[in-house]
């Protein structure tokens, strides 16, 4: 069961492997229109390209923040974009150190005869898309398989299907020079306990590799990014150090030690809360054969939308709320946030029930 060892795979070992440097994580700026709709309409800025523009060049040209990130994940209109100087986006991401990432997968469509299980569209000329974005600069891709968690969920078929659609994904990106990010989301939503949420996380997390080395990926050139291990949304709450543990023991158990780094979605957690639990992982003293970081959407961006609310003189403030949480989750990847620099929208809950992105 080799590997497949195509012409890149020298530079997806190093794609991945420097994506995975301690103290940098990845920025999730790959909103489709329609999500990014939602969020400009949070702070009611229209969703027209001029606007999701501005966020974006806020976010790319934050002072310093940069530092603090090994990649940004964008959706394809944002890979063709350029800063209001002219420069490219991705020209000013690789002039910062920072690989450009791109989402590939066309969102989920519901799987027939299930309890609304999905499985992940867009394999339609997924080769020919991953050498146009390779051309543009992308160095590593994203795709995002979801699962749920219910009283007969997820489903095997949905765990097999979202399993081999991971693998053939991924397989695809590294034959065109795309490191795949691997991403099986198990949404929060239901009254579960946390120990539910690590059986569960373990079945599919062990689907996913045996599936990813039936398909020859070669893991040095992946990633993951998982869910952490948490109660469901309808559950009390459990400490950090709780979540680091389970969260911690179900990648042991699953994930092997040729893979990289470990890049966790924030799933609808706080700002601070996301920040907190990647830092009580970090501190536990157990081995860790791989680096565990962020691939954060909203817990990096919430508080930056906020402050900034579509205007042009509070660019600086949003660029400084952002050079907050890229800092705060900086430390956490070296186990060394020691908690405080939230303000009241950096503590505010993102869940949303069913969360699509
Ligand atoms: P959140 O961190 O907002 O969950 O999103 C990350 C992401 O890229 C999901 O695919």
């Amino acid at each position: 069961m080799s590997a497949f060892v195509g012409k890149y795979a020298d530079e997806l070992i190093k794609t991945a492997r420097y994506i995975a440097t301690p103290g940098k994580g990845i920025l999730a700026a790959d909103e489709s229109t329609g999500t990014i709709g939602k969020r400009l309409a949070s702070i009611n800025v229209e969703n027209i390209e001029s606007n999701r523009q501005a966020l974006r060049e806020l976010l790319f040209t934050s002072p310093n923040a940069l530092s603090c990130l090994s990649g940004v994940i964008l959706f394809e209109e944002t890979l063709y974009q350029k800063s209001s100087d002219g420069t490219p986006f991705v020209d000013v991401l690789m002039e910062n150190s920072v690989i450009p990432g791109i989402k590939v997968d066309k969102g989920t469509v519901e799987i027939a005869g299930t309890k609304s299980e999905t499985t992940t569209q867009g394999f339609d000329s997924l080769g020919a898309r991953c050498q146009q974005y390779y051309k543009a600069g992308a160095r590593f891709a994203k795709w995002r398989a979801v699962l749920k968690i219910g009283p007969a969920e997820p489903s095997e078929l949905a765990i097999q299907q979202n399993a081999q659609g991971l693998a053939r994904y991924a397989i695809i990106c590294q034959e065109n020079g795309l490191a795949p990010i691997v991403e099986p989301e198990i949404l929060t939503d239901g009254d579960h306990d946390i120990t539910k949420c690590a059986a569960v996380t373990e079945r599919v997390l062990a689907a996913v590799y045996k599936a990813l080395n039936d398909h020859h990926v070669l893991l040095e050139g992946t990633l993951l990014k998982p869910n952490m291990v948490t109660p469901g949304s309808d559950s009390p709450k459990v400490t950090p150090e709780v979540i680091a543990e389970y969260t911690v023991a179900a990648l042991r158990r699953t994930v092997p030690p040729a893979v990289p780094g470990i890049v966790f979605l924030s799933g609808g957690q706080s700002e601070e809360e996301a920040t907190l639990n990647l830092n009580a992982m970090n501190k536990l003293k157990v081995v860790k054969p791989w680096t565990l970081s962020f691939s954060f959407g909203r817990a990096l961006q919430q508080s930056t939308i906020k402050k900034w609310a579509g205007k042009k003189e509070n660019v600086p403030a949003a660029q400084q709320a952002f050079l907050a949480r890229c800092k705060a989750n900086s430390e956490a990847t070296l186990g060394k946030y020691a908690g405080g620099s939230a303000d009241a929208a950096a503590s505010e809950s993102l869940y949303v029930k069913g969360y699509k992105y």
